[in-house]
């Protein structure tokens, strides 16, 4: 008991938003516009839901142990020999926990940044790991420079969230390239590419080309944001055939779910194109709403990713209880210790509307 509650201890509760059914409870609401948790409101898309359908006569059976078939696909997308290159998990977040198990031990350092993913944090001082959080720069970038300056022999894996998550920016590709040297020689560079497919061309390191080059990179991708299977619970990792053995030995059996890898597969085989043009749509719709909340007072920062990150005149905690009794859940982000920021997932230009015309009127009431 003791055990459980120092790791209890050491966690911070991980807090999701809370869910449309208890919003339209609480204040009586008949429908909810939900942009608070980065999903995608174009999904699911018609073949992957065609493929879970195929697939829901069999959940009795435990999916095919090697999920050979994903694998080949994310390959051959990305350019790697084979299947060894690749191994799966049940979402990113399942991923980078099996990757910090894989490689951290008592008394090892791993870096963060103070403003990104939470669960970097957690996952690696549940493994005994010394936690160094480095605060981003002022443009809400992560500042490779300052990493560098923080790690020492001890470190062991530098956690990169590339776009990050709250604030949507990216490290450029000539301090990723510098700084992947920088590394001391038992350190590892997880880079977090959940919201990768969002970028602007050519605005992200080719992360695949260091693994390729020998580099100890990892590189990790989702399903849930781009592809739209939040719910399926599919994500993935790139790194060298001998790392994807130690994850392979490290991580449990039957970490993907039989209806996730069906439609995962027909994701990548048949909804390319309607996944590329809700994609146009997302972030068309991206800079019109950045563009929008300027006109009304507030500044947003460039994102690379499927929401926008912005400053307003007002403390965002009440903002965002105002817009959540007018029934649109968002993201503020003073848990980051940014007090008046918020993070807005990009919905469907619906959606991205009715939360542009309720701020408008929030920021009318608060004038
Ligand atoms: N990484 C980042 C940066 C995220 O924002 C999220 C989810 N919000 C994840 C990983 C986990 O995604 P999932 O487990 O759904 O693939």
């Amino acid at each position: 008991v003791n055990g459980i509650r120092k790791k209890a201890f050491l966690c911070e509760k991980y807090v999701s938003g809370k869910s449309m059914d208890q919003v339209m409870a609480d204040y009586g609401l008949t429908s909810v516009v939900k942009l608070g948790s980065n999903e995608n409101m174009y999904a699911p898309y018609p073949n992957a839901l065609k493929a879970m359908r195929d697939q829901i006569d069999m959940v009795n059976i435990y999916p095919e142990r090697d999920y050979i078939r994903l694998k080949e696909l994310l390959a051959t997308k990305f350019g790697v020999a084979g299947p060894e290159w690749i191994s799966l998990g049940h979402g990113a977040g399942n991923v980078l926990d099996s990757v910090a198990k894989t490689l951290l031990e008592e008394g090892d350092e791993v870096i963060v940044p103070e403003q990104s993913y939470r669960l970097y944090p957690e996952i690696s001082k549940i493994m005994g790991a010394k936690v160094v959080e480095v605060p981003l720069d002022a443009t809400y970038t992560i500042s490779l420079k300052a990493f560098a300056k923080a790690m020492n022999d001890k470190t062991k894996i530098v956690w990169l969230c590339n776009p990050n998550n709250p604030t949507g920016t990216v490290v450029s590709k000539e301090d990723f390239d510098w700084f992947v040297d920088q590394m001391p020689q038992n350190c590892w560079l997880v880079v977090d590419e959940a919201y990768a497919e969002f970028a602007d061309e050519g605005a992200l390191p080719d992360v695949v080309s260091y693994i390729k080059a020998g580099k100890q990179v990892i590189d990790i991708r989702t399903f849930s944001k781009y592809y739209g299977l939040a719910g399926q619970r599919i994500g993935y990792l790139i790194a060298d055939p001998d790392f994807i053995n130690w994850y392979d030995t490290v991580s449990e059996p039957f970490n993907s779910n039989r209806l996730g890898l069906a439609a995962a597969c027909a994701l990548l085989e048949q909804d390319a194109e309607e996944c590329e043009r809700c994609k146009a749509l997302m972030v068309n719709d991206r800079e019109r709403m950045n563009k929008e909340l300027e006109a009304i007072g507030c500044v947003p920062v460039h994102s690379d990713a499927n929401f926008v990150f912005f400053e307003m005149p007002y403390d965002a905690v009440e903002v965002s209880e105002s817009l959540l009794r007018r029934g649109v859940i968002v993201r503020p982000c003073a848990g980051w210790g940014y007090r008046r920021h918020m993070r807005v997932s990009i919905g469907t230009t619906e959606q991205n509307n009715e939360f542009l015309k309720q701020i408008r009127a929030v920021f009318g009431e608060l004038a």
